[in-house]
């Protein structure tokens, strides 16, 4: 049995499993400045209750901005600085209420869409369907069977999210989670060369992190706050988000441990892109319902967890040659539809 037969029959096994949860040239600038994150500029010394050796304690385990802290949980500020669950709140609280997080207008709410930045996919026809591109502060899953090419844009948009910003780029680095062991630098070389890109100093913002297993995983996504400023990373990958975890957790019997933890990994992912203005594109496998007797019974895996968390989603199916549909899922404010893209050694492009 080759390894393609060998995932075909497992995607066919587990979906009992998942049914139950029911629930050109380019101007490049190789060392951007990075931008200050809001709120970093008061010092978290301030804060109620926290003194120098506590914030000493908190900046060295990556809460060195206000907006750290006010997107912490108490439990978490706790552990981290020592101090107890009381003190830690108030100073949740009093950062929260010097970045202004209560409730805002809705003409405040425009207001802040403005900052979102739009990261070019490399097919313009599939930016129009996103509406400009993929958008920052927010998570983007692409779905689809093997050989989709859901690793295919995740290199793109390594590449694309260097650009500058007037380019569809996002002008910023990536950061690269790798579970499946499927990043490979010839790959970004061949696309850097086909947009007359220096891929030395591509590759050398990609920071790519493989990931063993989920645990591992979690911890690479909880790491990645400490270099998302001094790096200026601006968007963060994870190919693919459920290999692992379903590896890990096998039998209906895990399922719920299972959940709550990619639950929680997914928050860290949604708080790295709040926080940082950053995108998370996320990549993820599908399964097919056998009990569907009408449609496409291809459905992705991961739950509802999942199908909440992910702003934007992608669905991507193979077509004749090297063309691919994409198919828009779900988006809070655009249309659902379609568009075919082509995967060629240069990349990503219309077709
Ligand atoms: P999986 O679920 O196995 O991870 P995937 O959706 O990530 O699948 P990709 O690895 O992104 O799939 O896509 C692989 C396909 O991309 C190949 O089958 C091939 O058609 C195309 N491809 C890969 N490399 C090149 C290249 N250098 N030039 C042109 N097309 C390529
Ligand atoms: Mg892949």
């Amino acid at each position: 049995m080759t390894g393609k037969e060998k995932e075909k029959e497992e995607e066919m096994t587990i979906p009992q499993i998942e049914e139950i949860e029911e629930e050109k040239e380019t101007e490049y600038d190789p060392e951007p400045e990075p931008e200050p994150v809001e709120g970093s500029e008061q010092d978290i010394e301030e804060l109620p209750g926290i003194g120098p050796k506590t914030a000493e304690k908190l900046k060295e385990a990556g809460y060195g901005a206000l907006m750290n802290i006010a997107t912490a949980s108490a439990s978490e500020i706790a552990a981290v600085a020592d101090v107890g669950e009381g003190t830690a709140s108030k100073a949740i609280m009093a950062a929260r209420g010097a970045l202004h997080m209560g409730y805002e207008t809705g003409l405040q709410a425009l207001e802040n869409r403005k900052k979102i930045l739009k990261l070019t996919t490399g097919s313009k026809e599939l930016d129009k369907l996103l509406g400009g591109g993929l958008e920052t502060c927010s998570i983007t899953e692409c779905y689809g069977a093997f050989g989709s090419a859901k690793t295919q844009i995740a290199h793109q948009l390594a590449v694309n999210a260097q650009l500058p910003i007037d380019e569809g780029g996002l002008n910023g680095a990536v950061l690269y989670i790798d579970t499946e062991h499927t990043f490979r630098p010839e790959r970004i070389m061949e696309m850097c060369n086909a947009k007359g890109l220096d891929h030395k100093k591509i590759l050398a913002n990609i920071h790519v992190g493989r990931a063993y297993n989920s645990d591992h995983q979690i911890l690479l996504a909880d790491k990645a706050k400490d270099i998302m400023k001094e790096k200026n990373i601006k968007l963060v990958i994870v190919d693919s988000l459920m290999s692992h975890f379903r590896a890990d957790y096998i039998g209906r019997g895990s399922l719920a441990g299972r959940q709550q933890k990619l639950n929680q990994h997914l928050h860290v992912l949604q708080k790295l892109a709040d926080t940082y203005n950053a995108l998370v594109y996320i990549t993820n496998q599908v399964m097919s319902k056998p009990d569907m007797l009408f449609g496409d019974p291809t459905a992705a895996v991961g739950g509802h967890v999942l199908h909440h968390a992910a702003t934007f989603r992608i669905y991507l199916r193979k077509s004749k040659g090297d063309t691919r549909i994409c198919k828009l899922v779900d988006s809070p404010n655009l249309p659902d539809g379609e568009t075919v893209l082509r995967i060629t050694p240069d990349g990503v492009i219309d077709r």
